[in-house]
């Protein structure tokens, strides 16, 4: 059913400046595109704008009622923009989407905020942090060993005692597991050590999502979308959508990993066994951020930082202070942490990362709070988790989802990209294959 809204919403996701050149929806119907990309997160952007500059007809599916998926930046909650999901450019020197900010005159710039964590009320030195950066370096050091070694294991096995009993080991062990949104247990060493860190993280002052909405802008796109089945056949495909079946060539699904494996998406006939446990196999770990307005500055500088409290558990969130000369703070929490903050409510995520920062800078944090906000990525509908990590024993899921399925079908996302899994830049990078591989596909 293609509605009056449908076709609003459509025309607001186009931008006023390709509304003049689109195809009716009725007549594209009735003869089929060459490409449909389902999801407009960064990687559906990235292949949908390659496929376009390429020549092909295309159509973008998403079914929320924006676009970024995973990268969004929000601009009302707390009066400041703030991304609720991707923030950190990571790789800089590898990462595209450096160059792409740059030419649509972003400010993007290195992340070289201080870091201080405190214990009680007193911050801590320099020289009583360092042996938590030495833990942390060695933790990293030896879960290289392990993946050096080709063990598939659980990153955990991949510690020493020495490790696992220093006194800094909680703190350190939060820092890995917002890396992976999981703890060690849980994820592959071999995956961990085949990601490719290049260059230094940078920051974004619109917002990492205010870019990709930009990239997306002047796609094919319909939004509220969502495609529930993918009928495949030797010589094409169509994709189900509530609003009506659409004819295409070829397929890009960028649909998180969870989206397949719980059959919110499901293809007829089905995907062949290793196909579908391969998404299994790539979960989505947790991250989620509070962000928190104060009526005034209740922290110790002026300038941002990145404040932790020494803790002996691994209930500690990061605190980045100050967000764009503003009073308001962004806290993260990821793992278990976040799974049972999410679980309890907004309000209690904001009140524990309260209860961190009145520890650290005192009572004026809870006399001088205005008003937060806390994201929730495991109950959204759309993404289920934050970002993916490889079960210990699946390596290899990654690079299974990099070959087109059934010479029709391609799967891009993070969690296809093995040198930038997680990362909005490495769903980016998948965009560009899988467009790439269709071409090859349509011989375009
Ligand atoms: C809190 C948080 C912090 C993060 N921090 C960073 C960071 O600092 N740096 C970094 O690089 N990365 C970070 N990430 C990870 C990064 O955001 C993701 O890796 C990246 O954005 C994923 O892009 P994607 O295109 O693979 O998937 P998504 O962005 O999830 O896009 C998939 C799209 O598909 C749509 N969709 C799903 N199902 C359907 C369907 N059935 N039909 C149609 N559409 C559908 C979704 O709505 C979505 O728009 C963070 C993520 C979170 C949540």
């Amino acid at each position: 059913m293609e509605t009056v809204n449908g076709r609003r919403r459509f025309l607001q996701g186009l931008g006023a400046t390709l509304a003049a050149g689109m195809l009716p929806a009725r007549a594209a119907e009735a003869t089929g595109r060459d490409v449909v990309v389902i999801g407009a997160g960064s990687a559906g952007l990235a292949a949908a704008g390659s496929l376009v500059a390429a020549g092909l007809d295309v159509l973008v599916l998403e079914a929320r009622n924006r676009i970024g998926g995973r990268a969004h930046t929000d601009t009302q909650s707390v009066g400041v923009a703030w991304d609720r999901g991707c923030s950190w450019l990571h790789s800089s020197a590898a990462n595209p989407l450096v160059g792409v900010a740059r030419a649509a005159d972003f400010e993007v710039f290195e992340d070289r905020y201080p870091r201080a964590v405190y214990d009680g009320a007193r911050r801590l030195a320099e020289a009583e942090v360092a042996p938590l950066t030495e833990l942390s370096a060695r933790i990293s050091r030896e879960i290289a060993a392990a993946g050096e070694r080709g063990l598939d294991v659980a990153a955990e096995l991949a510690l020493s005692q020495a490790t696992r009993a220093d006194p800094w080991f909680a703190m350190a062990a939060s820092a890995s597991t917002a890396w992976e949104g999981v703890e060690f247990s849980n994820y592959s060493a071999l995956d961990q050590h085949r990601y490719v860190a290049q260059g230094p993280d940078f920051l974004i002052r619109q917002g990492y999502g205010a870019l990709l909405s930009q990239q997306g802008r002047e796609l094919p796109l319909r939004l509220s979308t969502p495609v529930s089945r993918v009928r495949w056949q030797a010589a094409g495909a169509t994709v189900d959508t509530p609003a009506g079946s659409l004819r295409t060539r070829a397929v890009v699904v960028a649909v998180p990993a969870p989206i397949v494996a719980q059959g919110a998406l499901v293809f007829s006939p089905g995907l062949s066994a290793e196909v579908l446990q391969a998404h299994h196999d790539l979960p989505l770990g947790l991250m989620n951020k509070v962000a928190l307005r104060f009526k005034r500055s209740v922290f110790p500088a002026e300038r941002t930082e990145f404040l932790r409290l020494r803790r002996n558990d691994q209930r500690g969130m990061s605190y980045m202070t100050r967000l764009w000369d503003s009073n308001v703070c962004i806290g993260m929490s990821a793992g278990a942490l976040a799974q049972e903050l999410e679980g309890a409510g907004e309000a209690a995520a904001i009140d524990h990362a309260l209860g961190e920062l009145t520890r650290m800078l005192g009572e004026g944090v809870r006399k001088h709070f205005d008003r937060g906000t806390a994201t929730a990525w495991a109950s959204d509908p759309w993404s289920r988790g934050a970002y993916s990590h490889c079960v210990p024993g699946r390596f290899g899921a990654r690079q299974l989802l990099g070959a087109p399925v059934a010479g029709r079908i391609v799967f891009a996302g993070e969690h296809t990209q093995q040198q930038a899994y997680g990362t909005c830049h490495g769903a980016w990078l998948s965009g560009l294959r899988a467009a790439g591989q269709v071409r090859a596909l349509l011989g375009r």
